[in-house]
């Protein structure tokens, strides 16, 4: 009897199996499940009858010449994370009875692809929603964009006086540039500026607080962080803005505690403090107006609704209660006008709008039979066979007897062990020792069909599966399209987005195209903690094996780089049309050969013309003929005009 047949396996494998394993079922949230053909089906404006099938996705862009890998970014999603986040402020608003309002800006480090700041200004207008700008490009992006006159536009990032006095022009403009104050020498260059130009800008003051911060971005609040200012800088500031007849512009104070912050118990603290502070200003005389709580709205990217880094223990709801009821609480206990509320949310919003698709190039698993045992095997061989001999008459039973496991796998071990020393010593061949090698791995494979179910897997039997683990070769670059699982070690959930009907039977692992040894995805969510191998499906050589990576639209695109010459991948933006179809509004290509050599300040018709130089010599010498040299040019030339993937 096999893993298989064992009575705790016959049930037949679900779409619901997959989506428990994988957790499909809790990080998906409204848009992403498991259809009848077991397939990823996506929903990009919430639950309906009829999702897209993002298998017959992939099938239908390959026939647009846009082969993976390939990044597919839903701008419904986009907007419907708008529209959710804009939801939870006006309920709380409305159940806390807030007399002001909530009026978001997008941060554009975010994600500063053109097409998605664009969507956002569009689907945005309604709300008025505005962007954030962190540097001197950024500003450029966000004043160009906005053509809107509420939105507001928040100038952070270092800024130097060309900074300022653009800012206070684009007032002149009539757009809403807030000048946020995060170092203490600022102040002095906006009111040079303002001088200058005889017009101020909207002023905002960055605070230090002092709350605790937690999780992988602890040190941006507290007194040690980059940015803001301490109380008694604030107090400085005060005084010369007064000075200089510039407190009636101090409109807003900003606070940013970090990225994904996934304890609600730090964000209420940092409100309270904020509250408190915002009051202060408005008892020293500025007319404020607006608190801007920052970034740091999380995402729950292994669906577990805790508090550890890959997740969040609040909802989105959650947040903006606690926004609107301590911000309300604390400016009415105080009888001063609650402010606008503001939030710079950038991860909540941009990262389930995208998907980053790639196929599988092969595996590193042996497929070949083992060799008939012959007459005069060597020791190590023949004791590996007969514990295989062993292990195969072995019994699953309803309760495994661990401890038979346990001595055959150290049997396996050891005889592998006495193969690998009698080859260093030279008397072992080489087709010797891949033969001890080929029987560990089957000693090792039917050991692990011994035991029914693999969740249950007790530490010491982690080996065997690990033993038995596949590398899964990738078409991707993880330092260009997933820069933060090498980086930071961030998790994203990943999975097939196909053979969902079919119950995975191997545990791989991913390696990227580059020969970086860390170009490999090799942690994954696991219900709150994490894993180093996936479940997987066994590769078909000449069948597409699709996995997607989910929830990556936040950071990843700009964050990326182009170790070993990998260029960006193709990206499509899709909406939905009125028939429940769906249309591609974008093709956004990915670099070509040409273009990431050119990033290198390599010419590419210099390097051809070159290799058409030395093909002439070799045709002078007689070592290359005419016919290929061409060959060898036609390939060069139309290499450089295509992607840097891989295609088959
Ligand atoms: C990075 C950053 C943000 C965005 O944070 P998210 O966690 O992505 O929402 C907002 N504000 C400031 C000042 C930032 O530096």
């Amino acid at each position: 009897m096999t893993f298989a047949d064992h009575p705790q396996n016959q049930k037949k494998w679900s779409a619901i199996d997959s989506s428990t394993l994988y957790g499909l079922d809790r990080w998906g949230t409204r848009y992403f499940s498991i259809n009848s053909y077991g397939n990823i089906s996506v929903s990009p404006k919430g639950p309906t009858e009829h999702g897209l099938d993002l298998m017959d996705l992939v099938k239908e862009l390959e026939g647009r010449n846009l082969m993976l890998p390939l990044l597919i970014r839903f701008d419904d999603i986009l907007e419907d994370r708008l529209i959710s986040l804009h939801m939870a402020f006006k309920n709380s608003i409305d159940e806390y009875n807030y007399k002001g309002e909530y009026q978001g800006v997008f941060p554009i480090k975010c994600n500063q692809k053109r097409h998605v700041v664009e969507e956002l200004i569009s689907c945005g207008r309604h709300w008025n929603l505005g962007l954030e700008a962190g540097s001197k490009a950024e500003l450029l992006i966000a004043l160009s964009l906005i053509d809107n006159d509420k939105a507001l536009l928040v100038c952070n990032g270092y800024k130097d006086e060309r900074y300022i006095e653009t800012a206070i022009l684009a007032r002149q403009l009539g757009r809403q540039p807030i000048v946020v104050i995060e170092q203490t020498d600022e102040v002095d260059r906006i009111i040079k500026a303002s001088q200058e130009l005889g017009s101020a800008p909207i002023i905002g003051i960055r605070a230090k607080l002092s709350s605790k911060g937690s999780g992988r971005w602890k040190s941006t609040i507290g007194e040690k962080s980059k940015f803001g200012l301490t109380i008694p800088e604030i107090i400085q500031t005060i005084e010369k803005l007064k000075k200089h007849q510039l407190l009636n512009e101090l409109k807003l104070l900003h606070f940013h505690i970090g990225s994904q912050v996934s304890d609600i118990a730090i964000l209420k603290d940092a409100l309270q403090e904020a509250g408190q502070i915002y009051v202060a200003l408005n008892k020293l005389g500025a007319p404020m107006g607006y608190l801007d709580v920052g970034g740091g709205l999380g995402v729950d990217y292994d669906g577990s609704s805790t508090n550890n880094e890959a997740s969040t223990n609040y909802s989105l709801q959650n947040y903006a209660n606690d926004v609107v009821a301590t911000i309300g609480e604390c400016c009415e206990s105080n009888n001063i006008k609650v402010p606008t509320l503001v939030s710079e949310s950038g991860r909540a919003i941009a990262s389930h709008f995208s998907i980053l698709l790639f196929n599988i190039l092969g595996t590193s698993e042996n497929k070949n039979e083992i060799p008939k045992a012959t007459k005069d095997e060597c020791l190590p061989v023949r004791n590996l066979r007969e514990t295989l001999k062993n292990i195969q008459k072995l019994k699953v039973l309803s309760k495994i007897d661990y401890s038979k496991i346990q001595e055959a796998w150290n049997d396996a071990i050891k005889f592998k062990e006495d193969a690998l020393n009698a080859f260093r010593l030279g008397y072992l061949t080489l087709p010797e020792r891949a033969l001890a090698e080929q029987l560990t791995l089957a000693c090792t494979e039917s050991l692990f069909n011994l035991i029914p179910n693999n969740e249950l897997l007790p530490e010491e039997f982690k080996k065997l599966q690990s033993a038995l683990s596949i590398t899964y070769y990738a078409n991707l670059s993880v330092f260009r399209s997933a820069p933060d699982t090498w980086a930071i070690n961030q998790l994203f959930p990943i999975m097939p987005i196909h053979r969902l009907n079919e119950k995975p039977t191997k545990f791989g692992h991913f390696a990227d195209l580059t020969c970086d040894s860390d170009g490999k995805l090799s942690q994954f969510i696991n219900h709150g903690g994490t894993k180093s191998l996936l479940e997987l499906h066994e590769f078909k050589a000449n069948e597409n094996y699709v996995i997607g990576m989910f929830l990556i639209g936040a950071y990843q695109e700009v964050m990326g780089n182009l170790h070993n010459l990998f260029g960006s991948t193709n990206a499509v933006h899709i909406r939905l049309t009125e028939n429940g179809n769906y249309k591609i509004d974008h093709v956004v290509r990915g670099n070509s050969k040409s273009d990431v050599l050119m990033a290198m300040e390599h010419d590419p018709k210099l390097l051809l013309e070159r290799l058409r130089i030395a093909s002439e010599v070799a045709i002078q010498k007689g070592s290359l003929k005419i016919s290929d040299a061409q060959r060898l040019m036609d390939h060069l030339e139309n290499s450089l005009r295509q992607s840097t993937y891989l295609h088959q």
